[in-house]
């Protein structure tokens, strides 16, 4: 059972980035603001990710079920995300989104979605997602009947974490709400491997996802913060750390599609796992689906209507 519990699909891209508006272009680029970025890979013409094409790509390299990840660097994708589910019923869950900056307003939005559709869990991307609010932090006073929603309903939540500050956050957010199940993102992300990362950080988190049975760690996208080609060692021994201290149940692996295959092909990035990691086959079915089809596919989660 192989399993990507980050993948991304979106109609089109319609977010804010940088402080300006970003949207989809042509052949992979994203429009934001004045300039043109690379976005996706350039054989995406219509710079979207179609959930056909992300279908295609899983059985072509035997991805038996995929996560569809929310993230409002992509935009609003929670219309398209049912849309999709409801074409490939049984393979695909996806992740809710509300703005969290909008507090109350967001918490009820979120709780009708729980209530009334299948998408579960929620994202954070923490330079997305405070755009429009630089000052704000995830645990603050006026976002936190967000935070009790998700608890509430027992949801996971997926988090990108880019900033010491945001480290700080989690751990606030883990003890105040003991139902919600934490996703660190790409093995902690930007907040431990990017520029500004502080030493020390990947430890915290690895002490956390190991003492704490709600948090893990998604494998996807440690190549980013490197500059190596495939097998990408620098990846392939953070995920083998991590593995001895935290234990397979706590890892699961991703692709972070599309946007990674821009840094290698799909088997790399099940390579790089499977293959460049020396962790053992039984551990390994944890990894590559065993804990994903536990977590998120086999229990009321996103179950809904
Ligand atoms: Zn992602």
């Amino acid at each position: 059972m192989l399993i990507d519990i980050h993948a991304h699909v979106c109609d089109t891209v319609s977010s804010i980035n940088n402080g300006q508006p970003m949207r989809s272009a042509k052949w992979g680029l994203a429009r934001r603001g004045n300039e043109y970025i690379p976005f996706f890979p350039p054989s995406f013409e219509n710079s979207n990710s179609p959930v056909e094409m992300l279908i295609a790509h899983m059985d072509l390299y035997g991805i038996d079920k995929a996560v569809l990840m929310a993230n409002p660097y992509y935009g609003y994708t929670n219309e398209y995300f049912l849309e999709s589910i409801r074409k490939y019923p049984g393979r695909l869950k996806g992740v809710a989104l509300v703005d969290l900056l909008k507090g109350k307003e967001a918490a009820a939005e979120l709780e009708e979605i729980y209530r009334t559709t299948p998408l579960f869990g929620f994202k954070v991307e923490s330079e997305s997602t405070f755009q429009c609010g630089r000052e704000k932090n995830m645990a603050d006073e006026d976002l936190l009947p967000v935070w009790d929603v998700i608890d509430r309903y027992s949801q996971p939540c997926f988090l990108h974490l880019f900033t010491e500050r945001d480290i700080d956050e989690l751990f606030r957010l883990v003890s105040m709400f003991p139902r919600i199940t934490f996703v660190l993102c790409h093995m902690g992300a930007d907040a431990c491997f990017g520029p500004g990362a502080k030493e020390g950080s990947f430890a915290r988190l690895k002490e956390l996802v190991r003492t704490n049975p709600r948090v893990y760690f998604d494998t996807s996208t440690v190549p980013v913060y490197f500059d190596e080609e495939y097998p990408f060692p620098s990846s392939a021994a953070i995920i083998k750390d991590a593995y001895r201290t935290v234990g397979a149940e706590k890892l699961m692996w991703s692709s972070d599609y599309p946007g990674m295959l821009n840094h290698a092909t799909f088997p790399e990035l099940i390579n790089l796992v499977t293959r460049h990691t020396d962790i053992p086959e039984k551990d390994l079915a944890l990894i590559m689906g065993g804990n994903a089809e536990r977590l998120f596919f086999s229990d009321a989660w996103g179950q809904g209507i």
